[in-house]
C-alpha cells in the first residue's frame, strides 16, 4: 500500500491466517492515522496547523505530535544541529522531487532566519507547539516514518501477531522471529548500484533506517541534488552517499540516519560508538564504507 508517500509493506506472523490478516490491517490503519496527524501534505493535519499558525499562536496537538517533535529536538542536539525539523522552508524552496530547480543563494539566505530550532517552542504541560516566527515550518519527513513503523508494530502486537515486520520503504521495524526461529534478514541497499545489496543483517526486535542521496534526486551539470539538506548551508548535504542506522526504536534510527548524513562519516561514527544500542553503516561521499564496532560481526556480504 502507498502511505506517507512511500510503499508500505507489512508482514505479520500469527497463530492463524485470519489473525495475521487482521494484524496487518491494524498496522496499515495505524500508519494512516499518524499520517493524518503528521503529514505536512494534508492541510488539516496537526503539523500543518502548527505551520500555518507560525508567528501567530500556539497550537494544541496530540501526544503523538508532541512526542515526535520532542524526539526530533533531542536528535538535533545529539547530531550537533545536523538534524533540524525547522528545515521546512528550505525543503520547499528546493522541492527536489517536483520542480528540479536550484534556488538562488539570496533566496536561501532569506530563509535562513526561519530555519531556527530555538524558535520551536514545545509546551509539554499545555500540550502545544508554537513556531515563533511567521513563515517558519517544521517538517518531520526525516523522523516520522521511523515513528510510524514503531507504532504500527505495536498495533500488530495488540492485534495478536507474535512476530512481524513493518517497512516504510527504507524505514523498517521488526519484532520477534520468523516461524522456525530465524531472525528477519534485511538487505542494506548499495547507494550507487541500483537494486544491489551492500550487506545483509539479521534483526530481532530492532529497527533499521537508511537515509540516502540516491532515492530522490536530480542531476544538473554532473552535480547531484537530493532531499537531505545541511541546515547550515541549506544546500544538499555532501558528506555521505548513505547512512544506515540500527536502533531499538525506529524513531531513533530514522532521526539519526538523517542527522548523521549531515554530520558526515567521522563525527557520525563517533556519535554512534558513544550511544548504547545504536549501530551504523555509513558510506561516505567517496564510497568508503564505515561499520560501527557492534555491527562488524553481524553483517554478511551478499
Ligand atoms: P526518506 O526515508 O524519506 O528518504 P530521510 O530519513 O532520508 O527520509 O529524511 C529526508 C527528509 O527529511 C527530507 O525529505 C526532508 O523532508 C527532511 N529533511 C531534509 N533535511 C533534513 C535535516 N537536515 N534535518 C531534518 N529533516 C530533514
Ligand atoms: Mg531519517
Amino acid at each position: 500500500q502507498m502511505q506517507m508517500g512511500t510503499l508500505v509493506k507489512i508482514t505479520a506472523v500469527a497463530r492463524s491466517e485470519s489473525i495475521a490478516q487482521a494484524a496487518a490491517t491494524a498496522g496499515f490503519a495505524e500508519i494512516r492515522r499518524l499520517e493524518e496527524i503528521l503529514s505536512t501534505w494534508i492541510p488539516t493535519s496537526e503539523l500543518s496547523r502548527v505551520n500555518t499558525s507560525a508567528g501567530v499562536m500556539p497550537v494544541h496537538v496530540s501526544p503523538e505530535t508532541l512526542m515526535v517533535v520532542q524526539r526530533a529536538i533531542q536528535v538535533a542536539e545529539m547530531t550537533d544541529g545536523g538534524f533540524n525539523i525547522a528545515i521546512g522552508p528550505a525543503v520547499d524552496a528546493w522541492s527536489v522531487t517536483d520542480s528540479r530547480r536550484i534556488p538562488t543563494d539570496s533566496e536561501l539566505e532569506a530563509l535562513r532566519p526561519l530555519v531556527d530550532l530555538m524558535s520551536v517552542h514545545v509546551d509539554l504541560e499545555k500540550q502545544t507547539i508554537y513556531l515563533g516566527k511567521a513563515g517558519m515550518r517544521i517538517d518531520v519527513g526525516g523522523i516520522g516514518k521511523g515513528y510510524a513503523a514503531d507504532q504500527a508494530v505495536d498495533a500488530l502486537r495488540r492485534a495478536g501477531a507474535i512476530a512481524g515486520v513493518v517497512a516504510l520503504s527504507g524505514d523498517i521495524k521488526t519484532f520477534g522471529r520468523l516461524p522456525g526461529g530465524k531472525k528477519f534478514p534485511v538487505g542494506i541497499q548499495h547507494p550507487r548500484k541500483d537494486g544491489s545489496v551492500l550487506a545483509w543483517i539479521d534483526l530481532q526486535d530492532e529497527a533499521i533506517s537508511t537515509a540516502g542521496d540516491y532515492e530522490r534526486f536530480f542531476e544538473r551539470e554532473g552535480v547531484r541534488y537530493h532531499h537531505i539538506l545541511d541546515p547550515r548551508t541549506l544546500q544538499p548535504a555532501r558528506s555521505c552517499q548513505s547512512v544506515t542506522v540500527i536502533a531499538r526504536e525506529g524513531i531513533w534510527a530514522d532521526g539519526l540516519d538523517t542527522g548523521i548524513f549531515v554530520m558526515g562519516a567521522e563525527l557520525g561514527m563517533q556519535l554512534v560508538e558513544a550511544l548504547p544500542d545504536v549501530e551504523a553503516l555509513i558510506v561516505d561521499h567517496e564510497g568508503h564504507v564505515y561499520v560501527s564496532s557492534g555491527l562488524r560481526d553481524r553483517i554478511r556480504k551478499p
